[in-house]
Parts: C-alpha cells; sequence; structure tokens
C-alpha cells in the first residue's frame, strides 16, 4: 500500500470512527499512505502530510484489501478507495474496534486514550532483557495478568501470554514478586522466541488466504487446547476460565501457582 493515493474515503459505520465523518472523508481523500505500522495493539496508518489513521481492532476487527468490485463484508465500517484499483476496508463483526484520526504524531497521547501510559512494544528494538525485568518489577500480582498489561509492556494479549509462559515453564497464576530476576529474564526470552515462532506462521497464512478472516490460532500449543496432550510432556494441558478469559497450561510443565 506504501506511495497509494486514497482517491475516496467513506465512513460506514460512524460508532466505530472516533472522528466526525465529514472530517474523516474530507481529511483523507487526497492523501498518501506510507509504511503501516504497529504499536503493541494499535496499527498505525501515517500519510504523507503527516496525519496519522489509528486503528484498535479489538476482538472482532478484520481489514480487508480487495478489488472494489468485491461484495462489502456485513459491519464494514470505512472504506479507503485507493489509485491502485483497490480498496482498504475495515469491518468489525461485535463494533467495539476503535479508528481515530491524529494530525502528527507529536499528538498521539492528546488524541488516543491511554496512548501516553503504555509501554514499550514487546518486540521493539528498545525493550532489552534488562528494561522488560525492571518493567515486570513495578507490578505485583499474577504472572499473566502483569504480561498483559499494557502499561507494562505493549502488545501480549490472552492468548500469546499463555504461549509465552507454556514456553518459559512458569504457571500463569504464579504471583510475579515470587519470580527471581532469571526467571523474569527467562520470559523476555520467551516472548521473542515465541512471536518469532508464531508471526511467519500467521503472516503465511493471511497470504495464503487472501481475506483474513479468523483468529489463525489453531498453530498454537496450548491455548485453547484444553484436555489435549500437551505437545512438551504428553500430560493433559488444564483449562481456567476466569470472566471471559480462558487460561490454558500444562501442571507439569508449567508447576504450581
Ligand atoms: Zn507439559
Amino acid at each position: 500500500m506504501p506511495g497509494a493515493r486514497v482517491t475516496q474515503a467513506q465512513v460506514t459505520i460512524p460508532t466505530v470512527v472516533r472522528a466526525p465523518k465529514e472530517e474523516f472523508t474530507e481529511a483523507l481523500t487526497g492523501e498518501t499512505l506510507g509504511e503501516v505500522r504497529r504499536q503493541g495493539k494499535y496499527l498505525l496508518f501515517p500519510f504523507h502530510s503527516g496525519r496519522l489513521m489509528v486503528v484498535h481492532a479489538m476482538l472482532t476487527g478484520r481489514f480487508q484489501y480487495c478489488d472494489p468490485g468485491k461484495k462489502r463484508r456485513a459491519r464494514t465500517a470505512f472504506v479507503l478507495a485507493l489509485d491502485n484499483a483497490m480498496e482498504l476496508r475495515y469491518f468489525d463483526q461485535r463494533l467495539m474496534g476503535k479508528v481515530y484520526l491524529v494530525r502528527e504524531e507529536g499528538e498521539l497521547s492528546a488524541a488516543v486514550p491511554r496512548w501516553s501510559e503504555m509501554g514499550p512494544d514487546v518486540m521493539s528494538r528498545e525493550l532489552t532483557e534488562e528494561l522488560f525485568v525492571q518493567r515486570l518489577k513495578k507490578y505485583r500480582g499474577q504472572i499473566k495478568s502483569v504480561l498483559t498489561k499494557e502499561q507494562c509492556v505493549a502488545g501480549i494479549g490472552n492468548a500469546y501470554a499463555d504461549e509465552v509462559l507454556w514456553e518459559a515453564g512458569i504457571h500463569p497464576y504464579r504471583k510475579r514478586v515470587e519470580l527471581s530476576d532469571e526467571a523474569l529474564g527467562g520470559l523476555y526470552r520467551a516472548v521473542r522466541a515465541v512471536m518469532e515462532w508464531a508471526t511467519p506462521i500467521v503472516r503465511q497464512r493471511m497470504e495464503a488466504d487472501g481475506l483474513p478472516d479468523g483468529h489463525y490460532r489453531d498453530h498454537l500449543r496450548v491455548h485453547r487446547k484444553g484436555g489435549e496432550a500437551c505437545p512438551r510432556c504428553g500430560s493433559r494441558i488444564s483449562e481456567i476460565t476466569a470472566g471471559q478469559r480462558i487460561t490454558n497450561f500444562c501442571r507439569r510443565c508449567q508447576g504450581s501457582p
């Protein structure tokens, strides 16, 4: 998409877009896209003028990059028609996602709620093992809650937290204060290992599908695999549901809380 010009921006479900419909349409029509990037769970779409569109897709927000003739998905919230004869669309089954319009990089904190509270992205270069350990040590509570806290490190959700903790051999309900610096360092290496393993798998599957729709989670080793055999030791994977969140882990590999 970089270099493509927006020939027409259109808002079809205004509640998702946190800017007046006319402002969104006027601001983006005629803009040229730069390189899309990610920070934590946000996707940033920078334009040549310095303006940005920031999207938090929450649970069900998905993008569709397709021929304009293709039938629109239900709950398509906005459409950017591009001069490369393609359309970038966003649809969101539960309409929980949020789309922000930001005038320039320096205004991200003012325009996106809680942006300034966000910790470093979990895959960023600046986040060294030392800094990761330091940041985790600011929080008490169960290690899974700490790991998924956006203010601590940004980008780890419920599913990947399970994967990372399984990789590191740490029980999700273990108290952070009970973990040594060495164990927290091991967790850092597990985060990187899991993301570096999983990202190419998801990327490849999305490319193959053309129209990404699902969650691409069947490659995961413990999350949503309750009752199945642990790929490491063969024990049955445990499952605990609290609130609306499922936590899976292996009692044998990950010890006790
Ligand atoms: Zn196991």
